[in-house]
């Protein structure tokens, strides 16, 4: 297969592992800055460019696209689409996740377990969205953050009611969160590939910390999932329409409920915890799927 790979950065570790994979299973790989491909839309002949020239045509397109440049990636995996490439996740799929609001009324209409989310707008409706989520302590969160920025731990009801009111003053977009204290500052991590969990880690905050991102200083070890863990990611997964996703989920005294789900999941984390190649499973999964025009819009909404 001829394979492109949408990375801005040849040198990541996720994209470097994905070259290799692709390399060993005897296919043709090119990595191309998502920035530096412009297109042309029409209906005789639409076509991208990249660096004065016409791209040629790709079997699959694995779009590792990061989230300050979801619009124009998206844009581009799509002309990708349109031209008959097969993509590993679907410009939808993607868009689609990036906004955790949307994530969570998806997840919720499919009844995943998620924790209890509020969403106002009006500085006079915080007291009561405080009360839907059962009180305080609370999460806030910005609907577009990443890597932990933005995620706020409210202990107290003066301390939500201001956060909230500073972030609806700048006009941010935030959601309000039950505090999953159970979790104890760690989270699982469940990367899936098709229909499976293929990998699987815990992720630890650092002491005073309830954020385990490792962007924040968490730790990521080891972790043995219960089936309802398994079942979870995977219908998570499907209801994005993702094929591969790297879902987050916190151990609630519930049950497990999904916090996130990623649609460029990292490898390094992953496959150094695990001990897995899932890079070749990934490209093991596009040999599987991978067909001309096989794009239909996977998910809802
Ligand atoms: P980001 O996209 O920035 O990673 P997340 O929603 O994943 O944002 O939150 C970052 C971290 O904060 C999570 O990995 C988790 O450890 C912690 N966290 C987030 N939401 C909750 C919650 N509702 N209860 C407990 N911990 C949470
Ligand atoms: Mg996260």
């Amino acid at each position: 297969m001829k394979i492109a790979i949408l990375s801005r950065n040849p040198d990541l570790y996720s994209t470097r592992r994905l070259k290799e994979a692709a390399l060993e299973r005897g296919h043709e790989v090119r990595t191309l800055d998502v920035l530096r491909c412009y297109m042309n839309i029409n209906v005789q002949n639409p076509s991208i460019h990249t660096l004065g020239k016409e791209l040629p045509h790709f079997d699959a397109v694995i779009p590792r696209i990061g989230a300050s440049v979801t619009f124009y990636g998206a844009a581009v995996l799509r002309q990708f689409e349109m031209l008959g490439t097969y993509p590993l996740n679907e410009s939808v799929a993607i868009t689609r996740s990036r906004d955790k609001l949307r994530s969570m009324q998806l997840l919720s209409r499919r009844g995943i377990g998620l924790p209890v989310t509020g969403y106002a707008s009006k500085p006079s409706d915080i007291p009561d969205l405080i009360d839907m989520v059962g009180g305080t302590p609370l999460v806030i969160k910005l609907l577009e953050g990443t890597q932990g920025i933005g995620v706020v731990l409210a202990e107290t009801r003066k301390a939500a009611e201001s956060v909230i009111e500073a972030f609806m003053g700048v006009k941010a977009n935030i959601m309000v969160q039950e505090y999953i204290k159970e979790a104890g500052g760690s989270d699982i991590r469940c990367f899936v590939v098709g229909k499976k969990v293929v990998a699987a880690m815990k992720r630890q905050a650092p002491a005073g910390e309830f954020r385990s991102n490792l962007h924040r200083g968490g730790t990521a070890t080891l972790v043995k999932l219960h089936p309802s863990e398994r079942t979870t990611a995977v219908r998570a997964a499907k209801t994005m329409g993702l094929n591969v996703a790297g879902v987050d989920i916190l151990r609630s005294a519930r049950g497990p409920v999904v916090m996130e789900v990623n649609s460029s999941p990292g490898l390094e984390g992953i496959e150094e915890v695990s001990g897995k190649d899932v890079a070749g499973q990934i490209i093991e999964y596009l040999e599987e799927n991978a067909r001309p025009r096989r794009t239909g819009t996977k998910g809802k909404g």
